[in-house]
Protein backbone atom coordinates (compact mmCIF):
# COMPACT_ATOMS: atom_id res chain seq x y z
CA UNK A 1 0.00 0.00 0.00
CA UNK A 2 1.37 3.63 -0.93
CA UNK A 3 2.97 5.39 1.94
CA UNK A 4 2.27 9.20 1.87
CA UNK A 5 4.42 11.97 3.55
CA UNK A 6 4.42 14.47 5.49
CA UNK A 7 5.48 18.16 3.33
CA UNK A 8 7.87 20.30 5.12
CA UNK A 9 10.13 22.74 4.24
CA UNK A 10 9.73 22.23 0.66
CA UNK A 11 10.32 18.06 1.10
CA UNK A 12 8.54 15.01 1.56
CA UNK A 13 9.49 13.80 4.86
CA UNK A 14 8.42 10.90 6.98
CA UNK A 15 7.32 11.21 10.66
CA UNK A 16 10.01 11.54 13.52
CA UNK A 17 7.44 8.85 15.12
CA UNK A 18 8.00 6.40 12.75
CA UNK A 19 4.55 5.09 12.68
CA UNK A 20 1.63 5.42 10.22
CA UNK A 21 -2.29 5.10 10.37
CA UNK A 22 -4.47 4.09 7.39
CA UNK A 23 -6.45 5.42 5.40
CA UNK A 24 -10.13 3.86 4.53
CA UNK A 25 -12.99 3.98 1.69
CA UNK A 26 -16.24 4.70 4.18
CA UNK A 27 -18.43 3.34 1.05
CA UNK A 28 -16.20 -0.23 0.81
CA UNK A 29 -14.07 -0.10 4.54
CA UNK A 30 -11.17 -0.63 2.21
CA UNK A 31 -7.85 0.79 3.03
CA UNK A 32 -6.89 3.41 0.65
CA UNK A 33 -3.16 4.62 1.91
CA UNK A 34 -1.35 5.16 4.57
CA UNK A 35 -0.25 8.45 6.27
CA UNK A 36 2.66 9.63 8.58
CA UNK A 37 0.92 9.69 12.50
CA UNK A 38 3.00 12.94 13.02
CA UNK A 39 4.32 14.26 16.24
CA UNK A 40 4.95 17.28 18.07
CA UNK A 41 8.60 16.75 16.70
CA UNK A 42 7.45 17.54 13.28
CA UNK A 43 5.70 20.73 14.21
CA UNK A 44 8.84 21.47 15.65
CA UNK A 45 10.63 20.82 12.34
CA UNK A 46 7.81 22.86 10.32
CA UNK A 47 7.60 25.50 12.70
CA UNK A 48 11.12 26.10 11.98
CA UNK A 49 10.53 26.18 8.48
CA UNK A 50 7.84 28.02 8.34
CA UNK A 51 9.74 30.70 10.67
CA UNK A 52 12.75 31.21 8.34
CA UNK A 53 10.94 31.60 5.08
CA UNK A 54 8.74 34.19 6.80
CA UNK A 55 10.44 37.09 6.13
CA UNK A 56 11.14 36.26 2.25
CA UNK A 57 7.15 35.37 1.83
CA UNK A 58 6.47 38.66 3.88
CA UNK A 59 8.53 40.70 1.41
CA UNK A 60 7.11 39.56 -1.70
CA UNK A 61 5.15 41.67 -3.30
CA UNK A 62 1.22 41.00 -2.81
CA UNK A 63 0.88 41.18 -6.47
CA UNK A 64 3.83 38.45 -7.11
CA UNK A 65 2.65 35.95 -4.16
CA UNK A 66 -0.81 36.30 -6.60
CA UNK A 67 0.94 34.87 -9.45
CA UNK A 68 1.33 31.52 -7.11
CA UNK A 69 -2.63 31.17 -6.39
CA UNK A 70 -3.32 32.20 -9.88
CA UNK A 71 -1.15 29.36 -10.92
CA UNK A 72 -2.35 27.17 -8.22
CA UNK A 73 -6.01 27.71 -10.03
CA UNK A 74 -5.10 26.67 -13.16
CA UNK A 75 -3.51 23.45 -12.04
CA UNK A 76 -6.60 22.67 -10.33
CA UNK A 77 -8.50 23.26 -12.72
CA UNK A 78 -7.25 21.09 -15.07
CA UNK A 79 -6.81 18.38 -12.20
CA UNK A 80 -10.57 19.05 -11.46
CA UNK A 81 -12.02 15.46 -12.01
CA UNK A 82 -9.01 13.38 -11.20
CA UNK A 83 -9.49 15.38 -7.35
CA UNK A 84 -13.29 15.12 -6.96
CA UNK A 85 -12.44 11.09 -7.80
CA UNK A 86 -9.89 10.98 -5.05
CA UNK A 87 -12.32 12.76 -2.61
CA UNK A 88 -15.52 10.59 -3.50
CA UNK A 89 -13.17 7.74 -1.86
CA UNK A 90 -11.40 9.14 0.44
CA UNK A 91 -14.57 10.64 1.95
CA UNK A 92 -17.66 9.09 0.42
CA UNK A 93 -19.65 11.96 -0.63
CA UNK A 94 -21.38 12.01 -4.24
CA UNK A 95 -18.96 12.86 -7.36
CA UNK A 96 -21.19 15.50 -8.55
CA UNK A 97 -20.22 17.01 -4.92
CA UNK A 98 -17.03 16.58 -4.67
CA UNK A 99 -16.97 18.18 -7.98
CA UNK A 100 -18.15 20.82 -6.58
CA UNK A 101 -16.12 20.79 -3.55
CA UNK A 102 -12.80 21.29 -6.14
CA UNK A 103 -14.43 24.27 -7.79
CA UNK A 104 -15.16 26.31 -4.55
CA UNK A 105 -11.30 25.37 -4.00
CA UNK A 106 -10.44 26.71 -7.35
CA UNK A 107 -12.69 29.90 -6.85
CA UNK A 108 -11.24 30.77 -3.34
CA UNK A 109 -7.81 30.71 -4.88
CA UNK A 110 -9.00 32.97 -8.15
CA UNK A 111 -10.81 35.42 -5.38
CA UNK A 112 -7.65 35.72 -3.19
CA UNK A 113 -5.32 36.18 -6.18
CA UNK A 114 -7.24 38.78 -7.10
CA UNK A 115 -7.40 40.47 -3.08
CA UNK A 116 -3.04 40.36 -4.13
CA UNK A 117 -4.12 43.49 -5.68
CA UNK A 118 -6.46 45.14 -3.34
CA UNK A 119 -5.89 43.82 0.30
CA UNK A 120 -6.61 47.28 1.02
CA UNK A 121 -6.64 49.97 4.14
CA UNK A 122 -8.12 53.07 4.47
CA UNK A 123 -6.94 56.79 4.39
CA UNK A 124 -8.37 59.21 6.02
CA UNK A 125 -8.04 63.22 7.21
CA UNK A 126 -5.85 63.90 10.44
CA UNK A 127 -7.01 66.35 13.18
CA UNK A 128 -4.04 68.18 12.35
CA UNK A 129 -2.76 69.92 9.20
CA UNK A 130 0.40 68.51 7.35
CA UNK A 131 -0.36 64.93 8.43
CA UNK A 132 -1.67 61.87 6.38
CA UNK A 133 -3.21 58.99 8.49
CA UNK A 134 -3.46 55.40 7.27
CA UNK A 135 -4.04 52.08 7.50
CA UNK A 136 -2.26 48.64 5.55
CA UNK A 137 -2.62 45.26 5.94
CA UNK A 138 0.67 43.48 7.91
CA UNK A 139 0.84 39.13 7.78
CA UNK A 140 0.04 37.57 10.82
CA UNK A 141 3.25 35.57 10.73
CA UNK A 142 3.06 31.71 10.97
CA UNK A 143 -0.63 30.64 10.98
CA UNK A 144 -1.80 27.20 12.29
CA UNK A 145 -4.32 25.80 10.18
CA UNK A 146 -6.61 22.80 11.47
CA UNK A 147 -9.28 21.77 9.37
CA UNK A 148 -11.95 19.03 9.30
CA UNK A 149 -13.21 16.12 6.17
CA UNK A 150 -16.12 17.07 5.07
CA UNK A 151 -15.15 19.71 2.59
CA UNK A 152 -11.63 18.36 2.30
CA UNK A 153 -10.34 20.77 -0.64
CA UNK A 154 -12.50 24.01 -0.11
CA UNK A 155 -12.11 24.36 3.32
CA UNK A 156 -8.16 23.82 3.80
CA UNK A 157 -8.35 26.29 0.54
CA UNK A 158 -10.79 28.74 2.25
CA UNK A 159 -7.88 29.10 4.22
CA UNK A 160 -4.57 28.57 2.61
CA UNK A 161 -5.43 31.05 0.03
CA UNK A 162 -6.07 33.98 2.50
CA UNK A 163 -3.38 32.82 4.70
CA UNK A 164 -0.87 33.29 1.37
CA UNK A 165 -1.72 35.95 0.14
CA UNK A 166 -1.84 38.06 3.15
CA UNK A 167 1.88 36.65 2.83
CA UNK A 168 2.02 34.75 6.40
CA UNK A 169 3.54 30.74 6.00
CA UNK A 170 1.72 27.91 7.06
CA UNK A 171 1.53 24.56 9.17
CA UNK A 172 -1.65 22.73 7.87
CA UNK A 173 -3.08 19.71 9.62
CA UNK A 174 -5.86 18.29 7.54
CA UNK A 175 -8.05 15.50 9.30
CA UNK A 176 -7.32 12.26 9.81
CA UNK A 177 -10.23 11.19 7.85
CA UNK A 178 -9.36 13.03 4.36
CA UNK A 179 -5.41 12.92 4.22
CA UNK A 180 -5.52 12.14 0.61
CA UNK A 181 -6.97 15.29 -0.46
CA UNK A 182 -5.07 17.36 1.94
CA UNK A 183 -1.86 15.41 0.30
CA UNK A 184 -3.08 16.06 -3.33
CA UNK A 185 -4.09 20.22 -2.20
CA UNK A 186 -0.25 20.25 -1.24
CA UNK A 187 0.99 18.34 -4.05
CA UNK A 188 -0.46 20.88 -6.39
CA UNK A 189 0.92 23.90 -4.33
CA UNK A 190 4.20 22.30 -4.96
CA UNK A 191 3.51 21.69 -8.75
CA UNK A 192 3.18 26.28 -8.61
CA UNK A 193 6.85 26.05 -7.09
CA UNK A 194 5.39 28.28 -4.07
CA UNK A 195 9.05 28.26 -2.74
CA UNK A 196 9.95 25.89 0.02
CA UNK A 197 8.94 26.26 4.03
CA UNK A 198 5.86 28.40 2.80
CA UNK A 199 3.61 25.57 3.05
CA UNK A 200 3.88 23.04 6.05
CA UNK A 201 1.72 19.80 5.75
CA UNK A 202 1.81 17.61 8.37
CA UNK A 203 -0.83 14.59 8.79
CA UNK A 204 -1.63 12.80 12.11
CA UNK A 205 -4.28 13.34 15.48
CA UNK A 206 -5.58 16.13 16.69
CA UNK A 207 -4.06 15.39 19.81
CA UNK A 208 -0.24 14.42 18.68
CA UNK A 209 -0.47 17.07 16.07
CA UNK A 210 -3.21 19.61 16.53
CA UNK A 211 -2.68 20.25 20.38
CA UNK A 212 1.01 20.90 19.51
CA UNK A 213 0.44 23.54 16.35
CA UNK A 214 -2.10 25.22 19.03
CA UNK A 215 0.06 25.42 22.12
CA UNK A 216 3.38 26.07 20.09
CA UNK A 217 4.60 29.88 21.00
CA UNK A 218 5.97 30.54 17.59
CA UNK A 219 2.75 30.09 16.21
CA UNK A 220 1.12 33.11 15.79
CA UNK A 221 -2.92 32.37 14.98
CA UNK A 222 -5.05 29.29 14.39
CA UNK A 223 -7.66 29.23 12.06
CA UNK A 224 -9.85 26.45 12.81
CA UNK A 225 -12.75 24.50 11.46
CA UNK A 226 -14.83 21.53 13.29
CA UNK A 227 -16.64 20.69 16.06
CA UNK A 228 -17.72 22.72 19.00
CA UNK A 229 -15.56 20.89 21.51
CA UNK A 230 -12.46 21.23 19.40
CA UNK A 231 -13.06 25.07 19.10
CA UNK A 232 -13.64 24.93 23.28
CA UNK A 233 -10.08 22.98 23.49
CA UNK A 234 -8.56 25.63 21.61
CA UNK A 235 -9.67 28.88 22.82
CA UNK A 236 -8.47 26.83 26.15
CA UNK A 237 -5.13 26.37 25.27
CA UNK A 238 -4.19 29.06 22.14
CA UNK A 239 -3.03 31.97 24.45
CA UNK A 240 -2.98 35.13 23.34
CA UNK A 241 -3.09 34.16 19.52
CA UNK A 242 -5.60 35.06 17.39
CA UNK A 243 -8.22 32.77 16.93
CA UNK A 244 -10.67 32.09 14.16
CA UNK A 245 -13.34 29.54 14.84
CA UNK A 246 -15.75 28.24 12.17
CA UNK A 247 -18.09 25.43 13.88
CA UNK A 248 -20.85 23.77 14.16
CA UNK A 249 -24.84 24.42 12.86
CA UNK A 250 -28.32 23.26 13.88
CA UNK A 251 -30.18 24.98 11.33
CA UNK A 252 -33.34 25.72 10.64
CA UNK A 253 -35.85 25.72 7.59
CA UNK A 254 -39.22 27.49 7.96
CA UNK A 255 -41.52 26.83 5.72
CA UNK A 256 -44.50 29.10 5.78
CA UNK A 257 -48.25 28.30 4.81
CA UNK A 258 -47.94 30.91 1.43
CA UNK A 259 -44.80 29.08 0.56
CA UNK A 260 -44.35 27.09 -2.69
CA UNK A 261 -43.90 23.78 -1.30
CA UNK A 262 -42.66 22.00 -4.25
CA UNK A 263 -39.58 24.16 -4.13
CA UNK A 264 -39.52 23.92 -0.34
CA UNK A 265 -39.47 20.33 -0.56
CA UNK A 266 -36.37 20.38 -3.20
CA UNK A 267 -34.76 22.57 -0.59
CA UNK A 268 -35.91 20.73 2.32
CA UNK A 269 -34.14 17.35 0.33
CA UNK A 270 -31.20 18.78 -0.80
CA UNK A 271 -29.90 20.79 2.45
CA UNK A 272 -30.83 17.47 4.67
CA UNK A 273 -29.59 14.85 2.54
CA UNK A 274 -26.84 16.40 0.31
CA UNK A 275 -23.72 15.48 2.11
CA UNK A 276 -25.25 12.59 3.83
CA UNK A 277 -26.16 15.40 6.31
CA UNK A 278 -23.01 16.21 6.99
CA UNK A 279 -22.24 19.68 6.43
CA UNK A 280 -22.07 22.42 9.03
CA UNK A 281 -25.08 24.34 6.95
CA UNK A 282 -27.19 21.20 7.17
CA UNK A 283 -31.00 21.79 7.08
CA UNK A 284 -31.73 19.35 10.59
CA UNK A 285 -34.58 21.29 11.24
CA UNK A 286 -37.97 21.86 9.65
CA UNK A 287 -40.23 24.61 10.98
CA UNK A 288 -43.22 24.47 9.64
CA UNK A 289 -46.71 26.29 9.42
CA UNK A 290 -49.30 23.95 11.16
CA UNK A 291 -51.84 24.33 8.21
CA UNK A 292 -48.98 22.96 5.69
CA UNK A 293 -47.70 20.22 7.85
CA UNK A 294 -49.37 17.09 6.48
CA UNK A 295 -49.44 18.00 2.73
CA UNK A 296 -45.53 18.97 2.66
CA UNK A 297 -44.77 15.89 5.14
CA UNK A 298 -46.03 13.44 2.60
CA UNK A 299 -44.50 15.04 -0.31
CA UNK A 300 -41.42 14.56 1.99
CA UNK A 301 -41.71 11.31 2.64
CA UNK A 302 -42.36 10.32 -0.96
CA UNK A 303 -39.20 11.97 -2.20
CA UNK A 304 -36.93 10.64 0.81
CA UNK A 305 -37.84 7.14 -0.41
CA UNK A 306 -36.49 8.05 -3.65
CA UNK A 307 -33.00 8.76 -2.39
CA UNK A 308 -30.45 6.01 -3.89
CA UNK A 309 -28.13 4.84 -1.26
CA UNK A 310 -24.62 4.15 -2.79
CA UNK A 311 -20.98 4.46 -3.92
CA UNK A 312 -20.63 8.16 -4.57
CA UNK A 313 -18.74 6.93 -7.58
CA UNK A 314 -21.81 5.39 -8.63
CA UNK A 315 -23.64 8.52 -11.19
CA UNK A 316 -27.42 6.97 -9.70
CA UNK A 317 -26.38 7.71 -6.52
CA UNK A 318 -27.66 10.40 -4.29
CA UNK A 319 -26.64 9.79 -0.67
CA UNK A 320 -23.10 8.34 -0.09
CA UNK A 321 -22.04 6.60 3.40
CA UNK A 322 -20.93 8.15 6.67
CA UNK A 323 -17.57 9.30 7.22
CA UNK A 324 -16.43 6.24 9.52
CA UNK A 325 -17.90 3.81 12.01
CA UNK A 326 -18.08 6.46 14.81
CA UNK A 327 -20.40 9.05 12.69
CA UNK A 328 -22.42 5.75 12.68
CA UNK A 329 -23.01 5.15 15.84
CA UNK A 330 -23.50 8.54 16.49
CA UNK A 331 -26.49 8.59 14.49
CA UNK A 332 -27.99 5.41 15.30
CA UNK A 333 -27.68 6.88 18.82
CA UNK A 334 -29.48 10.46 18.11
CA UNK A 335 -32.17 8.15 16.28
CA UNK A 336 -32.78 5.76 19.11
CA UNK A 337 -32.82 9.18 21.30
CA UNK A 338 -35.41 10.51 19.17
CA UNK A 339 -37.53 8.19 19.49
CA UNK A 340 -37.02 7.77 23.21
CA UNK A 341 -38.05 11.19 23.75
CA UNK A 342 -41.81 11.01 21.72
CA UNK A 343 -40.82 11.76 18.05
CA UNK A 344 -42.13 9.67 15.77
CA UNK A 345 -40.67 8.39 12.59
CA UNK A 346 -41.68 9.06 9.65
CA UNK A 347 -39.01 7.00 7.16
CA UNK A 348 -35.75 5.84 7.32
CA UNK A 349 -34.18 5.01 11.09
CA UNK A 350 -31.74 2.10 10.19
CA UNK A 351 -28.21 1.29 8.96
CA UNK A 352 -28.79 0.71 5.65
CA UNK A 353 -25.67 -1.95 4.22
CA UNK A 354 -23.21 -4.49 6.09
CA UNK A 355 -20.33 -3.44 3.96
CA UNK A 356 -19.99 0.52 4.56
CA UNK A 357 -20.89 3.35 7.14
CA UNK A 358 -24.69 3.83 5.28
CA UNK A 359 -27.65 5.29 7.01
CA UNK A 360 -30.76 5.58 5.61
CA UNK A 361 -32.28 9.31 5.21
CA UNK A 362 -34.42 9.47 8.55
CA UNK A 363 -37.26 11.63 8.81
CA UNK A 364 -38.75 13.12 12.30
CA UNK A 365 -42.45 14.38 13.25
CA UNK A 366 -43.74 15.49 16.65
CA UNK A 367 -40.62 17.04 17.40
CA UNK A 368 -40.71 19.20 20.40
CA UNK A 369 -38.34 22.47 20.39
CA UNK A 370 -36.60 21.04 23.73
CA UNK A 371 -35.63 17.34 22.25
CA UNK A 372 -32.31 16.64 21.66
CA UNK A 373 -32.62 15.86 18.34
CA UNK A 374 -33.79 19.29 17.87
CA UNK A 375 -30.74 20.94 19.68
CA UNK A 376 -27.98 18.81 18.95
CA UNK A 377 -25.69 18.38 16.44
CA UNK A 378 -26.14 14.76 14.72
CA UNK A 379 -23.84 15.58 11.57
CA UNK A 380 -25.91 12.91 9.68
CA UNK A 381 -29.18 12.42 7.39
CA UNK A 382 -31.88 12.91 10.02
CA UNK A 383 -34.67 15.88 9.98
CA UNK A 384 -36.44 16.77 12.88
CA UNK A 385 -40.09 18.68 12.07
CA UNK A 386 -41.19 20.91 14.64
CA UNK A 387 -44.77 22.30 14.05
CA UNK A 388 -45.50 26.24 14.18
CA UNK A 389 -48.39 28.18 15.03
CA UNK A 390 -47.04 31.07 13.21
CA UNK A 391 -43.93 33.08 12.19
CA UNK A 392 -43.51 34.80 15.19
CA UNK A 393 -43.17 31.16 17.01
CA UNK A 394 -41.49 29.36 14.26
CA UNK A 395 -38.47 32.27 14.35
CA UNK A 396 -38.86 31.72 18.17
CA UNK A 397 -38.41 28.14 17.90
CA UNK A 398 -35.57 28.49 15.53
CA UNK A 399 -33.62 30.86 17.44
CA UNK A 400 -34.17 28.48 20.35
CA UNK A 401 -30.55 26.47 19.89
CA UNK A 402 -26.96 27.46 21.21
CA UNK A 403 -25.84 27.31 17.18
CA UNK A 404 -26.29 30.38 14.72
CA UNK A 405 -24.43 29.18 11.73
CA UNK A 406 -27.16 29.19 9.10
CA UNK A 407 -31.00 29.33 8.21
CA UNK A 408 -33.86 29.77 5.53
CA UNK A 409 -37.06 30.46 5.14
CA UNK A 410 -39.75 29.62 2.54
CA UNK A 411 -42.63 32.06 2.13
CA UNK A 412 -43.85 34.48 -0.85
CA UNK A 413 -44.94 37.28 1.46
CA UNK A 414 -42.06 39.80 1.68
CA UNK A 415 -42.88 40.93 5.06
CA UNK A 416 -42.31 37.23 6.36
CA UNK A 417 -39.29 37.47 4.41
CA UNK A 418 -37.80 40.14 5.75
CA UNK A 419 -39.03 39.92 9.22
CA UNK A 420 -37.23 36.59 9.50
CA UNK A 421 -33.83 38.26 7.80
CA UNK A 422 -34.38 40.48 10.37
CA UNK A 423 -34.80 37.93 13.76
CA UNK A 424 -33.24 35.19 12.69
CA UNK A 425 -29.30 34.88 14.54
CA UNK A 426 -27.21 33.17 12.18
CA UNK A 427 -24.56 34.07 10.35
CA UNK A 428 -25.97 33.17 7.01
CA UNK A 429 -30.17 33.42 6.30
CA UNK A 430 -31.03 32.51 2.70
CA UNK A 431 -34.90 32.95 1.67
CA UNK A 432 -37.04 30.30 -0.39
CA UNK A 433 -33.91 28.19 -0.64
CA UNK A 434 -31.92 25.92 1.77
CA UNK A 435 -29.75 26.00 3.86
CA UNK A 436 -26.59 25.36 2.09
CA UNK A 437 -25.25 26.75 -1.19
CA UNK A 438 -22.49 29.02 0.34
CA UNK A 439 -20.70 31.21 -3.02
CA UNK A 440 -17.04 31.97 -1.88
CA UNK A 441 -17.24 36.07 -2.08
CA UNK A 442 -18.87 36.35 0.12
CA UNK A 443 -18.56 35.87 4.19
CA UNK A 444 -19.34 32.96 5.91
CA UNK A 445 -19.54 31.63 9.49
CA UNK A 446 -22.09 32.12 12.05
CA UNK A 447 -23.84 33.46 15.79
CA UNK A 448 -23.32 31.89 18.61
CA UNK A 449 -21.44 28.83 19.70
CA UNK A 450 -21.33 28.70 15.76
CA UNK A 451 -17.74 30.33 16.33
CA UNK A 452 -15.51 33.23 17.59
CA UNK A 453 -17.31 35.74 15.08
CA UNK A 454 -14.94 35.45 12.81
CA UNK A 455 -16.05 35.12 9.01
CA UNK A 456 -14.29 33.39 5.98
CA UNK A 457 -14.75 32.99 2.08
CA UNK A 458 -14.36 36.56 0.74
CA UNK A 459 -12.69 38.01 3.35
CA UNK A 460 -8.99 38.26 4.51
CA UNK A 461 -9.91 39.68 8.20
CA UNK A 462 -8.72 36.83 9.59
CA UNK A 463 -5.56 36.60 8.17
CA UNK A 464 -3.76 39.57 8.40
CA UNK A 465 -3.62 42.63 11.13
CA UNK A 466 -3.62 46.53 10.54
CA UNK A 467 -0.90 48.93 10.70
CA UNK A 468 -1.83 52.53 11.53
CA UNK A 469 0.38 55.35 9.66
CA UNK A 470 1.16 58.94 11.16
CA UNK A 471 2.98 60.85 8.57
CA UNK A 472 3.94 64.34 9.75
CA UNK A 473 5.13 66.37 7.34
CA UNK A 474 4.66 69.37 9.48
CA UNK A 475 8.19 69.84 10.60
CA UNK A 476 7.32 71.22 14.13
CA UNK A 477 5.84 68.73 16.86
CA UNK A 478 2.14 68.73 16.70
CA UNK A 479 0.15 67.24 19.51
CA UNK A 480 -3.19 65.25 18.66
CA UNK A 481 -6.60 66.15 20.75
CA UNK A 482 -6.06 69.71 20.70
CA UNK A 483 -3.00 69.69 23.23
CA UNK A 484 -1.11 73.16 23.60
P1 LIG B 1 -13.33 17.74 14.85
O1 LIG B 1 -13.42 16.42 15.47
O2 LIG B 1 -13.38 18.93 15.76
O3 LIG B 1 -11.97 17.74 14.00
C1 LIG B 1 -11.58 18.83 13.22
C2 LIG B 1 -10.08 18.88 13.14
O4 LIG B 1 -9.56 19.15 14.45
C3 LIG B 1 -9.44 17.56 12.70
O5 LIG B 1 -8.32 17.84 11.92
C4 LIG B 1 -9.05 16.93 14.02
O6 LIG B 1 -8.00 15.99 13.93
C5 LIG B 1 -8.61 18.16 14.80
N1 LIG B 1 -8.62 17.99 16.25
C6 LIG B 1 -9.40 17.16 16.98
N2 LIG B 1 -9.10 17.30 18.30
C7 LIG B 1 -8.13 18.23 18.38
C8 LIG B 1 -7.39 18.79 19.46
N3 LIG B 1 -7.61 18.44 20.72
N4 LIG B 1 -6.46 19.72 19.18
C9 LIG B 1 -6.23 20.11 17.90
N5 LIG B 1 -6.87 19.59 16.84
C10 LIG B 1 -7.83 18.68 17.07
O7 LIG B 1 -14.47 17.97 13.75
P2 LIG B 1 -14.83 16.99 12.54
O8 LIG B 1 -15.58 15.83 13.06
O9 LIG B 1 -13.63 16.74 11.71
O10 LIG B 1 -15.80 17.91 11.69
C11 LIG B 1 -17.17 18.00 11.93
C12 LIG B 1 -17.49 19.31 12.63
O11 LIG B 1 -17.00 20.41 11.87
C13 LIG B 1 -18.98 19.56 12.75
O12 LIG B 1 -19.27 20.06 14.02
C14 LIG B 1 -19.26 20.60 11.68
O13 LIG B 1 -20.40 21.39 11.91
C15 LIG B 1 -18.01 21.40 11.74
N6 LIG B 1 -17.81 22.18 10.51
C16 LIG B 1 -17.96 23.53 10.58
C17 LIG B 1 -17.83 24.30 9.43
C18 LIG B 1 -17.97 25.79 9.48
O14 LIG B 1 -17.47 26.46 8.59
N7 LIG B 1 -18.64 26.35 10.48
C19 LIG B 1 -17.53 23.68 8.22
C20 LIG B 1 -17.39 22.29 8.19
C21 LIG B 1 -17.52 21.54 9.35
P3 LIG B 1 -8.24 14.41 13.73
O15 LIG B 1 -9.68 14.22 13.42
O16 LIG B 1 -7.34 14.09 12.62
O17 LIG B 1 -7.83 13.78 15.01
Amino acid sequence: MKVYLNYINGRWTRSNSKKTFTNIDPATEKPLGKFQASNKHDVEHAVKAAEKSLPIWKETPAPERAEYLFKITRILKRHKERLARIETKEMGKVLKETKGDVQEAIDIFEFMAGEGRRLYGITTPSELKNKFNATVRIPLGIVGLITPWNFPMAIPSWKLAPALICGNTIIFKPSSDTPQSAYELIKIIEKAKVPKGIVNMITGSGREVGAPIIKHPKVNAISFTGSRDTGKFITRNAGLKKVGLELGGKNPTIIMDDADLKLALNGVIWGAFGTTGQRCTATSRVIIHKKVRKKFESLLIKETRKLKLGSGLKRKTDVGPLINFGALEKVSKYVNLGEKEGGKVLCGAKEASKRGFFYEPTIFTKVKPHMTIAQEEIFGPVLAIIEAKDLREAIKIANQVDYGLSSSIYTNNVSNALKAIEKLETGIVYVNSPTIGAEVHLPFGGTKDTGNGTREGGTIEEFSEIKTIYVDYSGSLQKAQGIE
